[in-house]
């Protein structure tokens, strides 16, 4: 029986423009594109910006 959530794996999103690491979040990685973008607020860049994932998190 397969478990609810294994394919869901932690991502780290980066700020597109001063590459801050600025949220960890969870993806269906077998539903999420390579190419994932998720507009969030940057406290470096003050503003909303594009983040981009990573799967780095540190
Ligand atoms: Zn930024």
């Amino acid at each position: 029986m397969a478990k609810k959530g294994e394919h869901r794996i932690k991502i780290g999103l980066v700020c597109s423009a001063c590459k801050s690491r600025n949220y960890i979040t969870e993806i269906n990685k077998m539903e999420s594109p390579d190419k994932i973008i998720f507009k969030k607020f940057c406290n470096h860049c003050r503003k909303v910006i594009d983040h981009k994932k990573t799967e780095k998190l540190k």
